[in-house]
């Protein structure tokens, strides 16, 4: 299969499925805004939940964070992002499209015209907006373009209400916004995006240690979702790339069917933002140290993930085409714990009591796991319907179901077909489903 046919595989899929759609698409669409639909809420929570229970849950040293998107104007300034959360514009003169001037070499990729580009200016991509009724320069407040400042902000308060001692971490999920030049590949660039971020404070000096401790846990992480080692490598940042905060970065990238991407970044940031943060609000942002009677800025080993771009990592993973009896069997081979629909359960057909059989095993089911009860078309098409959706098993209500209490449970994967007591069914699920 053809890369770009990937990728359009893919597109098609996610809002055949109810994965994906485009945004506001009824006025035809806002570019660069993607809305999440039923099977892609369940997906993006499943990848969520399962950061969250082993970034904070399972980890004594870490505490959970939820900050607002819109901080005091005064944390951007800090931050340096209203100096330098800039990247290079420059506009075609024959049909006016602004690309990123590192994107772009001497002809335009949209009209054609060679040599016509305005020199680079330099462009913020924090989004602006106003806070209260009064539109004015005092007014102007920024939609966050990273979660992480509302962690160093709040860094003070976590340590004095946890009973947390250095090295520990703060974690947050949360919305963030940046004004992309060139937003695209569905999910992977887009104007409003999901960030997954982990800031860990560590004694300056230990920061080495735990940046690779940190760049190899996440690695593993995306291993652990069942993304193939293969197609994951490591990246460190030339100085070039690096960032203003960034003392070393890594990019873990994966071989989305457009190249070698990034979608996390572990970033050494040193005491770049405490230390600013310290200096412009004038409050200390120390850590003192009991046991050495030292006090000191600590310095910060970030993971920085994206929500959507760990999404599209997994589908295109997961994504497989394979010859069923002469037909093309479409697969989302995704984990059972990061399908959106665990089981699905069908009457084989609609008569004989097979249906109100099903009905009753998908009430009895609804409550333990994420379910979806189909009663009509052919068997092998609901199959087909599922194998696509991701769903590890699909239950069938058989007409020896009436004569046994037994059903079929039919694996996605190896399309084997167990008999199993309706009475052994949770127990057999739960099991497979980890
Ligand atoms: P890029 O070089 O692709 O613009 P970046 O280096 O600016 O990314 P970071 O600032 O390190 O990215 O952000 C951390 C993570 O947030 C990225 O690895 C990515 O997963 C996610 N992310 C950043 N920008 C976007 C975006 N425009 N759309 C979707 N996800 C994004």
């Amino acid at each position: 299969m053809a890369n770009s046919d990937l990728m359009e595989k893919l597109v098609s899929l996610c809002k055949r499925r109810g994965l994906v759609y485009q945004s506001s698409e009824v006025y035809g669409g806002l570019g660069s805004v993607w809305d999440y639909g039923p099977l892609g809420v369940e997906f993006k929570r499943n990848i969520k939940e399962l950061w969250w229970r082993d970034m904070v849950t399972n980890r004594p040293d870490i505490e959970g964070l939820d900050a607002g998107i819109l901080m005091h104007p005064a944390v951007w300034e800090a931050s340096g992002h209203v100096e330098g959360f800039t990247d290079p514009l420059v506009e075609c003169k024959s049909c006016h499209r602004r690309f990123r001037a590192d994107e772009v070499k001497d002809q335009c990729p949209i009209c054609g015209v060679k040599g016509q580009f305005t020199p680079p200016r330099l462009f913020n991509l924090m989004f602006r907006t106003f806070m209260g009724p009064v539109e004015g320069e005092a007014a102007q407040i920024y939609l966050r373009p990273e979660t992480a400042q509302g962690i160093y902000v709040n860094f003070q308060n976590v340590l004095n209400s946890s009973r947390q001692k250095i090295p520990f971490g703060i974690a947050q999920i949360g919305k963030a916004f940046r004004n992309e030049i060139t937003p695209g590949n569905f999910i992977f660039r887009t104007r409003e995006f999901e960030q997954m971020e982990m800031q860990y404070f560590v004694k300056p000096g230990t920061d080495q240690e735990w940046f690779d401790y940190w760049r190899h846990e996440r690695l593993e992480w995306v291993k652990s979702l069942g993304v193939r080692a293969e197609k994951l490598r490591l990246h460190q940042h030339t100085r070039e790339e690096l960032a203003h905060y960034a003392y070393d970065a890594y990019d873990i990238e994966y071989e989305f069917p457009f190249g070698w991407q990034e979608f996390e970044g572990i970033h050494n940031r040193t005491d770049f933002d405490l230390s600013r943060h310290q200096e412009r609000s004038g409050k200390k942002l120390e850590y003192f140290d009991p046991a050495t009677n030292e006090s000191y800025v600590p310095y910060i080993i970030e993971t920085s993930g994206g929500v959507d771009r760990q999404m599209l990592v997994v589908l295109a993973d997961a994504y497989r085409e394979e010859e069923v009896e002469g037909e093309t069997r479409v697969v989302l081979g995704l984990k059972p714990e990061l399908a959106p629909i665990k089981v699905a359960v069908f009457p084989l057909v609609k008569k004989d009591g097979m249906p109100e059989v099903a009905r009753k095993i998908a009430d009895d089911l609804r409550s333990r796991f994420p379910i979806f009860h189909d009663e009509s078309g052919s068997i092998g098409r609901r199959y087909r319907r599922q194998d696509e959706a991701g769903t590890p098993f699909c239950v069938t209500v058989d007409g020896q179901t009436l004569e046994d209490d037994t059903v079929t449970v039919r694996d996605r994967d190896t399309l084997k077909q167990d008999r199993v007591a309706t009475s052994k069914l949770v127990e057999y699920l739960s099991e497979a489903i980890g």
